[in-house]
């Protein structure tokens, strides 16, 4: 009977962790998707950014070209923040010195010795960085008239 038990709590046990990691890898595929999505959207801004020194190259004018850096800047803090979150299902944290995946509970890296500090959690730079986001969105669509503008004046 005891045999029967503990039988079925394997089982059970086993069915639970089929479930955690199906639930780790639809969390993971997800967070790699929105990464994909940054990197696209870097490569939407640096083209812009091309096109904008382009169109410019008889001025010494920048104006507008900081919002695209910004956008940038705000892109690449998102996807350290996305990675981050992978590297928390995954139960793990990035060695600084050498970038190696280290156990979240190591104190140390396996690969080169750097003591590995606690991952800061990433929740409250997220929100900063959203907020970013956010604001320059607004700014892009700004930007955007001031090169239609620019664009109009050059043709005109
Ligand atoms: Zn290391």
């Amino acid at each position: 009977m005891d045999f029967f038990n503990k039988f079925s709590e394997t089982i059970t046990n086993k069915s639970k962790d089929v479930a955690n990691k199906a639930k780790e890898i639809a969390e993971v595929t997800s967070l790699t998707g929105k990464i994909a999505t940054q990197e696209n959207l870097i490569e939407k801004y640096y083209k812009e950014i091309g096109r904008f020194v382009y169109e410019h190259r008889e001025e010494a004018c920048d104006n507008g070209l900081e919002e695209r850096f910004k956008l940038v800047d705000a892109a690449y803090e998102e996807i350290e923040r996305l990675k981050s979150e992978i590297r928390k299902i995954k139960g793990v944290k990035l060695c600084e010195s050498c970038k190696a995946e280290v156990p979240a509970e190591a104190a140390f890296c396996h690969k080169c010795g750097t003591a590995v500090p606690e991952e800061v959690p990433a929740e409250v730079e997220a929100e900063a960085v959203r907020d970013v986001t956010e604001a320059e969105t607004v700014d892009e669509e700004a930007v955007e008239q001031v090169v239609e503008e620019a664009v109009e004046e050059t043709v005109s």
